[in-house]
């Protein structure tokens, strides 16, 4: 089944067109990667998916109906946006209430806020944590606080910019099987990266974005042995072997 549908989208800051002509479809249970090199449009892409920048023109579908022009509120309940930088999206001081915020936000009862809190903490691996400031967490912590947060309000996908970046090794591979694990669970992922290696060895897609145009849309193992593809998306072949 389609989640998200982009047809010829289009769009831009000011005067500067970004995206130009985008189409493609991410399927229910996929777990995709957005690659190419900075400044090619990825970001841009994702907050365009989540409402927070127009098409100046196309089309976007959610599950088959128009959300061209759906508020962010409106998306936010069906589509999971996790930022680069966790410290942009944290709010709250206690762990449990950044979680809960989207669901007091939404005049949930407090026994269930509970519930559905303490289960995201749960898969998020945080539970133990739950009632600590935010302030003691290490930097990939917070970052899985930023994600249990888009859990709680049970969205069928996340979309994650950079989800690794500033991470160690590590922490890196924790966190990309930590998403593969929601992805088993259910939850189709769609993220940014620029460094390519590890990251598509977790995913079973990847879209490799030019210049704001899609010129690829390919198996990881594919993109990774195709030396013209990644001399044209100018991906960094340093990351391609740690
Ligand atoms: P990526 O995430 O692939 O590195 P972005 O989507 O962030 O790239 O940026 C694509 C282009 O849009 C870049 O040239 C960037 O400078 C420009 N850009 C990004 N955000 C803004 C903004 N808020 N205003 C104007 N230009 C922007
Ligand atoms: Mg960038
Ligand atoms: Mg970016």
């Amino acid at each position: 089944t389609p989640l998200l549908r982009l047809a010829h989208i289009q769009a831009g800051y000011q005067q500067t067109p970004i995206l130009k002509d985008m189409t493609t479809v991410i399927q229910k249970g996929e777990m995709t990667a957005i690659v190419g090199q900075n400044g090619a449009g990825k970001s841009t892409l994702i907050k365009l998916i989540c409402g927070f920048l127009q098409p100046t023109a196309g089309t976007l579908l959610y599950k088959e109906e128009d959300f061209t022009k759906a508020s962010i509120k409106e998306r936010a309940d069906k589509i999971g946006y996790v930022m680069q930088n966790p410290n942009q999206m944290i709010s709250q001081t206690m762990i449990f209430d950044e979680v809960a915020l989207g669901l007091r936000l939404r005049q949930v009862a407090e026994d269930e806020i509970k519930t559905r809190v303490y289960e995201a903490l749960k898969i998020c691996g945080l539970y133990p944590y739950r009632n600590w400031p935010i302030q003691a967490l290490s930097y990939g912590q917070k970052k899985r606080v930023t994600i249990a947060s888009m859990l709680v309000l049970q969205p069928e996908i996340l979309i994650l910019d950079e989800p690794t970046a500033g991470q160690d090794y590590a922490h890196y591979t924790k966190m990309m099987s930590f998403l593969e694990s929601l992805n088993r669970q259910g939850i189709t992922i769609l993220m940014v990266t620029h460094d390519m290696h590890l990251m598509l060895e977790y995913t079973n897609r990847a879209l490799v974005i030019v210049d704001g145009k899609l010129i690829a849309d390919i198996q990881p193992a594919d993109l990774l042995t195709n030396e013209a593809l990644i001399e044209q998306a100018s991906l960094k072949a340093t990351s391609l072997y740690y």
